[in-house]
């Protein structure tokens, strides 16, 4: 650990900056707590999918197999390779994003056509299991954004409300102006988030139930990427939720 032994009763410049020094040692103490916390839930998320893997090829190269019994044993073995293929994007997504080693590629992007395109690409998900889209959208508000970066923002919010919703019922898009800036919400009819959760959800690797995300396949970095890309636009992201009723996202950027 990083401790220091500086006097700082004093109320002079040395005591100031013995105190200082102290602060420090202290948030770099608990940074590397956070590191250590983070470490070990990745290599517990990795673990899982890496035990089925290892776990259902040894029964798979079994001779004894029928072909029906080793298909499903393969599928399950396809299935957790993916998984470990999504972890992997999104650890590497989040470590670029931490050492601000990609690009904001900037552009002025018509935000309803703009949603409208997203709102295309997701469609037949929520078609599927039955949940209507909806978008309430003002003309001619613009931004400036990274729309690649933004893709990710999008699909990853609307995901968590199909992946959180109920068949037959509504997620909504709104965008609209307020105190001049652009407000974006995309609120559902889901299952919501409890209270005691809620000032977690933006954190790495935290999921509300865990057993019933790791069937959703999600590993609860989804919302920390969202929130740091969101703010490497000078934007904020905020949510409000109620259990039982739904989830809003609201996302408030600047206007262009
Ligand atoms: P995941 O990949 O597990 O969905 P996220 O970072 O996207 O991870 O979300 C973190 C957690 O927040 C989720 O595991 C889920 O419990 C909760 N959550 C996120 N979005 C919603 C939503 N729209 N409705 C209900 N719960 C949600």
């Amino acid at each position: 650990d990083f401790s220091v032994s500086l006097p700082n009763m004093s109320k002079d410049e040395i005591g100031e900056l013995s105190r200082s020094i102290q602060t420090l040692a202290n948030d770099l103490n608990h940074l590397k707590q956070e590191r250590n916390e983070f470490l070990a839930s990745v290599s517990h998320e990795l673990r899982t999918p890496l035990t089925y893997i290892k776990g259902y090829s040894d029964i798979g190269r079994r001779l004894s197999l029928e072909e029906k019994e080793r298909i499903h044993y393969f599928n399950i073995i396809h299935e957790e390779s993916e998984h470990l293929e999504q972890l992997v994007k999104e650890l590497f997504d989040l470590a670029r994003l931490d050492q601000n080693a990609f690009s904001i590629d900037r552009k002025r992007v018509h935000i309803c056509s703009y949603l409208q395109s997203i709102m295309e690409r997701v469609l037949p998900a929520f078609k599927e299991k039955l949940i209507q889209l909806k978008l309430d959208c003002e003309d001619n508000l613009y931004f400036s954004i990274d729309p690649i970066r933004f893709d990710q923002v999008f699909l990853n919010l609307l995901d968590n409300a199909l992946k959180y919703s109920n068949e037959n019922s509504t997620t909504q898009i709104k965008a609209f102006k307020m105190n001049d800036s652009i407000h974006i919400s995309i609120e559902d009819e889901g299952i919501g988030i409890p209270k005691e959760d809620l000032p977690y959800i933006f954190n790495r690797l935290y999921r509300v139930d865990k057993s019933r995300s790791r069937a959703t396949g999600g590993f609860g970095l989804g919302l920390a990427i969202v929130k740091e890309i969101v703010e490497a636009h000078g934007g904020e992201i905020s949510v409000k939720s109620k259990v039982g009723k739904g989830t809003c996202f609201t996302l408030v950027l600047k206007e262009d």
